[in-house]
């Protein structure tokens, strides 16, 4: 096989990481902020090349998931991809059957949020704080170390605190700043009980 067949196999995977080649998309708004996650400094991501877990330096920004799946939210079982001709550079460059190409550019020149967001502006502030506040890395190293975090000595109180800190956080930001719901996974990234539960397998029930 050396021609894409357009079967979407690749697209039921999950959808691709952004590059800086890839920001006008955004700023033309075929691709908006509510179809997008961001994966934040010190999330731990898998990087295929060298086939080894590591944490991230800094924003990984990709398109969302459909509902539960893993299928790229631009996936359409009839149609196939709905963005094709304006498809993300990770998009145009895979070769199911050869991944060269694509191993290159693997988070090279990727994308961050503050790359589309002009400077001064008042979200960026937000983010910085955001950013500040939920610093994931410290959250995985304590859960890592089984040391508790926050004022407290209870472990799995303090992971509970910080999860319901996170989503009172993100209710502000919608009913303060007008933040739409779909759009807090952009700018804030996965919130921390999404991360911490797939990484770390905890159980956190109550804990909103
Ligand atoms: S790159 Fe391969 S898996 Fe992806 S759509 Fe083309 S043929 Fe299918
Ligand atoms: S943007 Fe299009 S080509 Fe790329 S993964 Fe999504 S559906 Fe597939």
């Amino acid at each position: 096989m050396n021609k894409c067949k357009r079967c979407g196999t690749c697209c039921k995977k999950g959808g691709p990481c952004l590059h800086l080649v890839d920001a006008g998309l955004i700023t033309q708004g075929i691709i908006g902020p509510a179809d997008l996650v961001t994966y934040r400094a010190g999330e731990p991501v898998f990087d295929p090349v060298k086939a080894a877990v590591f944490p991230l330096s800094g924003d990984m920004i990709k398109i969302k998931s459909a509902g539960d799946t893993r299928q790229c939210k631009f996936f359409d079982q009839a149609c196939g991809c709905m963005i094709y001709a304006n498809r993300p550079l990770e998009c145009r460059l895979l070769k199911c059957w050869d991944t060269r190409e694509i191993e290159e550019v693997f988070l090279k020149d990727t994308l961050a949020r503050r790359d589309l967001l002009p400077e001064g502006a008042k979200m960026r502030e937000i983010m910085d704080s955001y950013d500040r506040i939920f610093r994931i890395a410290d959250v995985l190293a304590a859960i890592e170390a089984g040391v508790p975090i926050g004022p407290g000595d209870n472990f799995l109180e303090g992971i509970k605190a910080i999860v319901e800190a996170d989503q009172l956080f993100r209710q502000r930001a919608v009913s303060l700043i007008g933040i739409g719901h779909d759009m807090l996974d952009f700018f804030f990234g996965r919130d921390v009980r999404e991360i911490v539960q797939a990484v770390r397998g905890m159980s956190l029930e109550g804990g909103r």
